[in-house]
């Protein structure tokens, strides 16, 4: 039996795999994980899926007459031979790099990565940052000083749970790594707290909630500045914010929303309240005011830093001291002049920069994940070069010149720098290799890549 956590999502399940030789006879949640506790859902049975599937083990290369298996040494070696040229010819910023979700997720990824991405030095960077949780990270940058600085509600403590916009029924929390949020709920409830839910769909968390109010799509920053004007009415200091709320009449106008002056005053009239908004505010046009006004209402009531509010994980790994803080605004995009944030620009730009020549993309499908996908698929087709790190054909790799296999998540071992910094409890969980990592195969091909002599 071997004990591992879950790399599919942010939730980071604790995993108790039952094995014989080299398939899956079981997955089932781990009961001894203190922050899972034995959860799991459904994706987790997809661990075995990729393992066993019909997955690539050994990187192809695409010729004239279709896909050709190829060694490790020639597919780096065609690889760096074309970044290299294309390089020289025409600078770095012609080979654009778009990084998918599960690099999060991946050790290797993450802690060999930054070589490559340095290596290559591109101001072509994208990834799904931009169109997920970017306002979460540039709030926590310009109020705390740090990117990753990001305050995670504490629902085993809290009284007064205020969810706007997310789903964690569903999700397990985002930007709240909350396995097991179903039991964690009803907790709540036993302790007599209470959950209200914002939402403009009756969402599962809607569904379970104490109350549920819906609300115009894309109106929450409205409703956000009435509760903090409300609340700052019998609340002293905070002059420069003052002037930021909205009247409560306005906000109720604009969002079809009733009772907000009760809402803002049973949140801070709680023992311990938390507020907590995910992609639901912070895609809107108005995310960061959303994700800026949801940390000015946990400090505001006195609910930041303190048991049952909003707190700072502690993982065992600080991600503060090994990440940049969220440098912004250093160079813009080509066409519309988007500011960059953390080395990459909005993934909105990636189909209208004219410098890109290659593409390297790693652990992504942007073609489908991405604003105007069809528009990407377009400039993928015109590319000199593109190389994929993918255990799939997918709608993005097909377009490939190179694609490279990484090992599945069973045949490596695994830490999560991530997702431990913004859980719900501290812990720490190393999950070892299940299966030995067949010789054919690499662990996270940027490794070797970024041992590759470059440029050439
Ligand atoms: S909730 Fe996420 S981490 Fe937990 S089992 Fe499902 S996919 Fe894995």
């Amino acid at each position: 039996m071997a004990h591992i956590a879950c790399s599919l999502c942010e939730a980071i399940c604790g995993l108790e795999v039952q094995t014989n030789a080299n398939s899956v006879v079981s997955i089932h949640g781990d009961p001894k994980d203190p922050l899972s506790r034995g959860h799991l859902c459904p994706k987790a049975l997809a661990l075995q899926d990729i393992h066993e599937g019909d997955r690539l083990r050994t990187p192809i290369r695409k010729t004239p007459t279709g896909w050709t298996e190829i060694s490790w040494t020639e597919a780096f070696d065609h690889t760096v031979d074309h970044l290299a040229k294309i390089r020289k010819l025409h600078g770095p910023n012609a080979i654009a790099v778009y990084q998918g979700n599960p690099t999060v997720h991946s050790l290797g990824a993450l802690t060999h990565g930054t070589s490559f991405l340095n290596l290559l030095n591109t101001r072509n960077r994208f990834s799904a940052t931009s169109v997920d949780q970017l306002p979460h990270q540039l709030v926590a940058s310009l109020m705390f000083g740090h990117q990753f600085k990001l305050p995670i509600p504490d629902i085993d403590r809290t009284d007064h749970f205020l969810i706007i916009g997310a789903n964690p029924m569903v999700s397990n929390g985002s930007m709240m790594t909350v396995p097991d949020f179903a039991n964690r709920r009803k907790e709540l409830r036993t302790r007599a707290g209470r959950m209200i839910v914002i939402d403009p769909r009756r969402t599962e968390t809607a569904k379970i909630a104490d109350e549920h109010h819906f609300i115009r799509p894309g109106t929450d920053a409205a409703l956000l500045l009435a509760m903090i004007g409300v609340i700052l009415e019998n609340t002293k200091g905070y002059d420069e914010i003052r002037p930021l709320a909205v009247p409560v009449d306005w906000a109720e106008g604009v969002t079809g929303l009733t009772g907000i002056r009760r809402l803002a005053q049973e949140f801070a009239d709680a023992d311990r309240a938390v507020c907590y908004g995910r992609t639901g505010v912070s895609t809107r046009r108005h995310g960061l005011v959303c994700q800026w006004a949801i940390q000015v209402l946990n400090i505001i009531t006195g609910n930041f830093d303190r048991p049952g509010g909003a707190l700072f994980a502690k993982p065992a790994v600080d991600l503060i001291r090994i990440t940049g803080k969220g440098e912004r605004d250093r160079w813009r995009s080509t066409v519309r002049g988007l500011p960059e944030f953390a080395g990459e620009l909005p993934v909105s730009t990636l189909a209208e920069e004219p410098e890109i020549r290659a593409m390297v993309v790693s652990a992504g499908n942007p073609v489908l994940s991405t604003p105007d996908g069809p528009r990407v698929e377009q400039v993928l087709q015109k590319l000199d070069f593109m190389v994929a790190i993918d255990p799939w054909i997918n709608e993005t790799t097909r377009h490939a010149d190179i694609i490279l296999p990484p090992t599945t998540a069973l045949e490596r071992d695994h830490y999560d720098l991530i997702f431990h910094a913004l859980a719900v409890r501290n812990t720490a969980r190393f999950s070892p290799a299940v299966f030995p990592k067949p010789s054919s195969r690499r662990c996270s091909p940027t490794t070797r890549a970024a041992r590759t002599p470059w440029p050439r």
